[in-house]
């Protein structure tokens, strides 16, 4: 199968490129514009296949997203290319509209005239896979504000969109935009939502590596408000996997929501981070001791958590890592590559792609 992936130099395209070109036989063209956020050598392990290959292309680019399109002649389209951070979506909307609402439209309109020229089996089987996030359906009550013993409600595929940041609003829209291609042209599209992932190769900016990183560096380990918000924790290897069992097996015109069942405060997160660091890297201190807490963000959501059981009972996919277990390898993943981490930190991951000698 030759799938076009958009966004494979990110956190979970380049786990979801890792993952098929290790454990299939098909075919993958990875189109990603390298912003900050796209790190080549996180596909390292698999860039020399013969059945990888990359593209430097911006996803708004109409002229770009066609030819692509007319070359590769892809089977099937995995996106996942996306502005992806909360906290940037706050600062600097712009972008985020650009390429999660107009780069979405762009390639969905792409693929309907392609999907319209296609004949026979290879129509038959085209899919346009869409990777969005549990963040569009808004927040959940939280167990702090509700009476003890009440039922605590899951986010299932029926539940409304609610979305709180313009991160969330950009990826519902375009979540909405890709349904009624679906409805309106008949583009055989899936949708899936899925928790907060984590995992090797994350960008530093994002809570797990962040606080790895800033502990073994005796810097502060920053909590927004109380670090009690609830999130829905799933290993990024587990998503990947489900992602292809759901491009290859899931039906068209379905949402699947993805989650690990691994509920956990933020406070928490972090302190179990610091203690398997005193595990792993005793120092004087324990690591606890640098949790800083930090002005909250605006709009923070309280709980995310997600009903996969939709993905167990028709796909049979279930999460493979607990959380303890994902979150010690992930601490070990970034103990045993400081050299991935000192490039991405020192820029170094984007000087060597515009050809410039690493370290100048
Ligand atoms: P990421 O920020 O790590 O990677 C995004 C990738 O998209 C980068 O390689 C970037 O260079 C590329 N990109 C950005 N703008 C582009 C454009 N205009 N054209 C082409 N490429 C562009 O994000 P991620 O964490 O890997 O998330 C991937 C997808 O999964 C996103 O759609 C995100 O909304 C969704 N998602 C993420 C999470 C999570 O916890 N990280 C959870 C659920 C869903």
């Amino acid at each position: 199968m030759k799938i076009l992936v958009t966004g494979g130099a990110g956190f979970i395209g380049s786990a979801v490129i890792r993952h098929i070109i290790t454990n299939t036989t098909d075919e993958v063209l990875n189109v990603d514009k390298l912003t900050y956020a796209g790190n080549l050598e996180s596909l390292n392990p698999v860039s020399s296949s013969s059945r990888y290959q990359f593209e430097q292309v911006d996803i708004c680019s109409r002229a770009e997203i066609e030819r692509v399109f007319t070359a590769f002649q892809p089977d099937v389209v995995m996106h996942l290319a996306a502005e992806s951070h909360v906290d940037r979506s706050i600062t600097g909307p712009s972008e985020f509209i650009q390429t999660n609402i107009v780069g979405t439209y762009n390639l969905l309109d792409v693929a309907r005239l392609y999907w319209s020229s296609l004949e026979g089996k290879k129509k038959a089987s085209f899919k346009f896979h869409h990777i969005s996030t549990d963040e569009v359906y808004g927040d959940l009550p939280h167990p702090d504000d509700v009476e003890p013993g009440s039922e605590l409600p899951l986010f299932t595929e029926k539940t409304s969109y609610a979305p709180s940041s313009p991160y969330s609003a950009s990826k519902a829209s375009s979540d909405h935009l890709v349904k009624a291609w679906h409805r309106t042209y008949g583009l055989p599209v899936i949708i899936t939502n899925c928790s907060n992932n984590y995992g090797p190769y994350h960008f530093p900016e994002k809570l797990i590596p962040l606080v790895i990183l800033n502990a073994l560096e005796g810097k502060p380990l920053p909590i927004y408000g109380k670090g009690d918000q609830i999130r829905d924790w799933l290993y990024v290897e587990d998503h990947a996997r489900a992602l292809h069992t759901v491009v290859t097996q899931g039906q068209v015109g379905e949402t699947y929501n993805i989650g690990g069942h691994n509920e956990k405060r933020n406070i928490e997160v972090v302190e179990t981070i610091c203690k398997i660091l005193d595990e792993l890297v005793p120092s004087d201190k324990k690591y606890s001791e640098q949790i800083t807490y930090v002005d909250d963000r605006p709009g923070h959501d309280r709980r995310y958590a997600i009903d996969s059981s939709k993905m167990q009972q028709e796909l049979g996919w279930v999460p493979q890592e607990s959380f303890e277990s994902g979150l010690k390898k992930t601490v070990q993943w970034y103990l045993d590559n400081a050299q991935w981490c000192e490039n991405v930190q020192s820029g170094n991951y984007q000087r060597e792609r515009l050809g410039v000698i690493a370290g100048e």
